[in-house]
């Protein structure tokens, strides 16, 4: 999608739920809402290993922090956009509100591809991020996380650039999340959001009255949320009957092994050749034969041009806003089940949220208390969402964003008004 399509993509959902929520809320309050607080865009300029200066773009947008501090990662690409990060700054701030943390909406984007960097070379351009954007960074103002481009080690140098520029060994409370655990993090955060696409998806069928096992999924993306998710979908017994990454995908009717590819990924660095599949083009996987689709790689995947061609009866958003609106509507004609993005990929800020609680308390969770808290709050959630569907009359995504609107709303309405 293009950059400006992601944004007025999320502005659309806004403007959707707000017309069903007129008559609550005074209008000027939907208005603030419908666009960020502050989009901040800043100069890198780090030395690398080439010996040159490279001037890097990045931004930082505040969407709203009326629940709490800004959260949401940051995402290192070469295509990303003010506008984009406006959009997922937006996204964060419904997904915050309606999965029942206390944090608001931000993101963070450097205009950088990550793929050709040495590992050093990243370094060196996540710890100018820090540097430059330590202006936003504190645990009540706005606190990073990873995101497609970013990782754990990426989130342990910013924890380092910010403390060393406090002169401290550590930092006071919680600065960034998704670090590794020696540093503060929390155990399980990397499978965090791929097991809560799972979790979502269970649900689904569970409503549906249909057994995993007698179900076909295809997964777009193989990174963390898409691995984790294809890896999390076989154990329970679903065959995965498709994957794709950047480079293309494969597929197998009868079922990859998962357990098997990701072996075969750590070798190879690739999928195509994986003993017993087929190769298939990235935009045949979308379309393949199947019960559920995970779209879990970037925006606007599922357009107007592909909606009509798609064969799932389920489609679980991994991604961030991967179904344009012109296809949502396609799809809800055809009869969809769409487990919308701020539902199913919401694991994620609910574990860096134990993250921040746990490092304002120093204390250390187990990953069996992360795994337990977090799977009855995606059960939960997932079922709040579905009757409410069900007492209004709209689809997921529809009442996904009217819960987290209101609440948005009813947290703007009890701080009072700012001069
Ligand atoms: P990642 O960088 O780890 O992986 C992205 C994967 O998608 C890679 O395998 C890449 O090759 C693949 N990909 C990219 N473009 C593709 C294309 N056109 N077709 C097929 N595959 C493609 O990123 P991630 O952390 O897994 O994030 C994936 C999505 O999930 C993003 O939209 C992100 O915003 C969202 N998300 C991530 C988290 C998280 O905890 N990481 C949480 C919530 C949402």
């Amino acid at each position: 999608m293009s950059a400006k399509n992601m944004l007025d993509n999320a502005i659309e959902n806004f403007n959707n739920a707000a017309a069903m929520l007129e008559k609550e809320y005074d209008k000027e309050l939907l208005d603030i809402l419908r666009h960020p607080g502050e989009r901040a865009e800043i100069q890198l300029s780090p030395l690398l290993s080439d010996g040159k200066i490279h001037i890097i773009k990045a931004f930082v947008v505040k969407h709203c922090d009326a629940v709490g501090p800004c959260k949401g990662g940051i995402r290192m690409a070469s295509n990303v956009t003010l506008d984009d990060v406006s959009a997922l700054a937006m996204e964060m701030t419904w997904k915050c509100a309606l999965i029942g943390v206390p944090f608001g909406g931000g993101k963070s984007g450097v205009v950088c591809d990550p793929l050709p960097l040495s590992k050093l070379d990243k370094q060196m351009v996540v710890r100018s991020f820090a540097r430059n954007a330590h202006n936003h960074i504190h645990p009540l103002i706005y606190v990073p996380a990873p995101d497609m481009g970013t990782n754990e080690a990426d989130m342990g140098y910013i924890k380092d650039a910010i403390s060393h520029a406090m002169g401290n060994a550590t930092t006071q409370g919680c600065y960034v999340t998704g670090k590794p655990v020696i540093l503060g993090g929390i155990p399980g955060r990397r499978e965090a959001t791929g097991r809560g696409v799972m979790l979502t998806v269970i649900e689904a069928l569970t409503v549906m009255g249909k057994n995993p096992k007698e179900v076909k999924v295809a997964v777009q993306g193989f990174g963390n949320v898409g691995s984790v998710a294809a890896m999390e979908l076989f154990r329970m017994g679903c065959k995965v009957v498709g994957i794709s990454d950047i480079n293309g995908g494969i597929c197998n009717s009868d079922g990859l092994d998962v357990v098997a590819l990701q072996k075969y990924y750590l070798e190879h660095g690739k999928l195509q050749g994986f003993p017993g599949s087929k190769p298939i083009s990235g935009e045949d996987l979308l379309e393949i034969e199947c019960d559920v689709l995970v779209p879990a790689a970037s925006g606007n995947q599922i357009t107007a041009d592909n909606a009509d061609k798609i064969k799932a009866k389920i489609i679980a958003e991994g991604a961030n806003g991967p179904t344009s609106n012109e296809a949502d509507r396609i799809l809800e004609e055809k009869g969809v089940f769409i487990i919308p993005d701020i539902l199913c990929n919401a694991r994620g800020v609910f574990v860096s949220y134990l993250e921040y609680t746990q490092e304002t308390q120093q204390e250390q969770m187990t990953v069996e208390e992360v795994n337990e808290r977090l799977s009855k709050r995606m059960r939960t959630k997932f079922r709040q969402v579905y009757d409410f569907a069900k007492e209004r009359d709209v689809n997921m995504r529809q009442a996904a964003m009217l819960l987290a609107v209101k609440t948005v709303c009813d947290a703007k309405v009890a701080r009072g008004y700012l001069p």
